[in-house]
């Protein structure tokens, strides 16, 4: 399986990091090894002294498919949850200096935090979903998918294009404002809809 992240994809968000908004999807990948699993701890990595939490709306692929039309991208996904893009900021800034690949501040172990997925249905439907992260019991982002730039049945059919989407395969759809640092001990909650769906200690 692979994970397919969206940068830029709440104007909100762009606009705190100082970013362009985006006239196509900014696309980028983590392996399969940066997938942390419900209710196990992030351990805080020793490369880095910002590590920031991107909490995101996630789908996952029941379908297999290349040059999905935007009309049919819904029929490829049935499953959605809550994950978070972990991000090595200050790694991350070094590399964009330098014009280079982000896959160390991204793409890391533990990286693509997920939660426990639920079917979507009417109440769960991708384009109108309401999502929280709390740390410590604290609101720290407040979003909803309709403020996404790129909605995911767009991105579904923009990175088709270019990656054959198997049965599986994650699909992280962008942060809304609000990120901000973790620290050990820190103890993040994502709710979408008002239920619980993701829960991450940091150790
Ligand atoms: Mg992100």
């Amino acid at each position: 399986m692979k994970i397919i992240c969206v940068g830029r994809n709440y104007a909100d968000h762009a606009k705190e990091l100082q970013n362009d908004v985006p006239t196509t999807p900014v696309i980028f990948m983590k392996p399969k090894t940066a997938l942390l699993f419900p209710e196990k701890p992030l351990y805080y990595p020793e490369f880095t002294d910002d590590l920031q939490y991107e909490c995101e709306v996630v789908v996952k692929i029941c379908k297999n498919g290349k040059y999905i039309q935007e009309k049919f991208a819904h029929k490829y996904y049935d499953q959605v949850s809550l994950g978070i893009d972990f991000t090595a900021r200050d790694l991350q800034r070094e590399q964009q200096k330098k014009g280079l690949p982000w896959e160390i501040a991204k793409a890391f172990d533990g990286s693509a935090a997920i939660g426990n997925f639920v079917p979507v249905t009417v109440e769960t439907q991708v384009s109108n979903l309401a999502f929280q992260l709390k740390i410590n019991g604290e609101t720290v982002q407040d979003g909803h998918t309709r403020h996404m730039i790129f909605s995911v049945d767009n991105i579904i059919a923009y990175v088709s294009q270019f990656f054959t989407l198997h049965i599986g395969d994650l699909i992280y759809t962008g942060t809304p404002a609000g990120v901000g640092k973790v620290k050990p001990d820190d103890h993040l909650e994502g709710y979408m809809q008002g239920n619980k769906v993701l829960d991450v200690m940091i150790k």
